[in-house]
């Protein structure tokens, strides 16, 4: 909290940093092309090229953009989000920003936005390493029968301590294999439970070991599945704040957990690493982000 006050001690300070997360010095005007001159202009979230004297807005294209709030509350609230590792509620949220609930929900909301924006892997593994692979049932509030809880399965994959997971509708082969087949590396050894669903990899080339239940013990031939067990209990941890998640946002919450377990040994912070960039975003572009982690049943033959 020190570093922080510190590092962004005024508005300015904010504006200044996005501005170079975003643009930098020797980055290109966008208008003309010409290469690192701008100035602040005074009172705005804009600096202005020396060359051809167009403006260009901070905060456009990203999170912040047609928000009141100041970005040095939004920062707080990103260091807030960094540092929980229970998850974040939005009575919370609201009490220590001092906003209403609704304005609070829509930080919190925008900021996971923001997390799952972030660059993730398009496929894991390669030749000769394991995946540790497993599907685990969450439970979440139905958006049109608020009363009834709804089920989510989500599919995920562990490879040296790296995660990506998405939910999948069911667990049939489409849904479970199809992922795989598009998420993997071929060459990767991959370990599984016991579901019969698993049991065509092998037929399909992969090369594939079912890992003995948790209560045997493991041994050489054996091989434990608890690199993605570990996670699990990491993502019931980060939720554990939340007590009615609706399903519609559910994909949210599993793009902050999975981005926080995989920067959880990265040399840089997890705040470090969610204002080191500031990745384009309009609301139109929703339901493409949403995709990446609803992964759907693939097309399979
Ligand atoms: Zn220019």
């Amino acid at each position: 909290m020190t570093e922080f006050f510190l590092r962004f001690p005024t508005e300015d300070a904010c504006i200044k940093h996005l501005f170079e997360t975003r643009f930098g010095d020797h980055s290109p005007c966008p208008h003309c092309d010409s290469i690192g001159r701008w100035f602040r202009l005074k009172r705005r979230m804009a600096y202005r090229c020396s060359s051809c004297r167009e403006d260009v807005s901070v905060v456009k294209g990203t999170i912040f953009y047609q928000t009141y709030l100041p970005l040095r509350m939004w920062f707080y609230a990103m260091l807030i989000f960094a540092n929980s590792t229970h998850g974040v509620r939005t009575h919370f949220l609201a009490r220590h920003l001092g906003v209403r609930f609704n304005t609070a929900y829509r930080i919190g909301k925008l900021i996971r936005v923001h997390i799952a924006l972030h660059r993730r892997h398009e496929q894991i593994g390669g030749a000769g390493k394991l995946i540790h692979i497993d599907e685990a049932n969450f439970r979440c509030f139905s958006t049109e029968r608020p009363e009834r809880y709804n089920r989510q399965i989500v599919l995920g994959l562990s490879c040296e301590g790296q995660v990506l997971c998405g939910t999948v509708p069911d667990r049939t082969i489409p849904s479970l294999v199809g992922n795989i087949e598009r998420l993997v590396r071929k060459g990767s050894i991959l370990v599984t439970d016991g579901h019969r669903s698993y049991l065509s990899l092998s037929r399909r080339g992969w090369n594939h070991i079912t890992a003995c239940p948790i209560q045997h013990a493991a041994s050489s031939k054996n091989v434990k599945n608890n690199a993605i067990e570990a996670y699990w209990a990491k993502v019931r941890r980060n939720l554990r704040a939340h007590r009615r998640i609706r399903d519609e946002n559910f994909w949210l919450y599993l793009s902050e957990a999975e981005f926080k377990y995989n920067c959880r040994d990265a040399k840089v912070s997890v705040f470090d690493q969610l204002i080191g960039g500031f990745p384009d975003f309009s609301f139109d572009e929703l339901e493409r982000v949403k995709r990446a982690f609803c992964w759907g049943n693939q097309p399979f033959d």
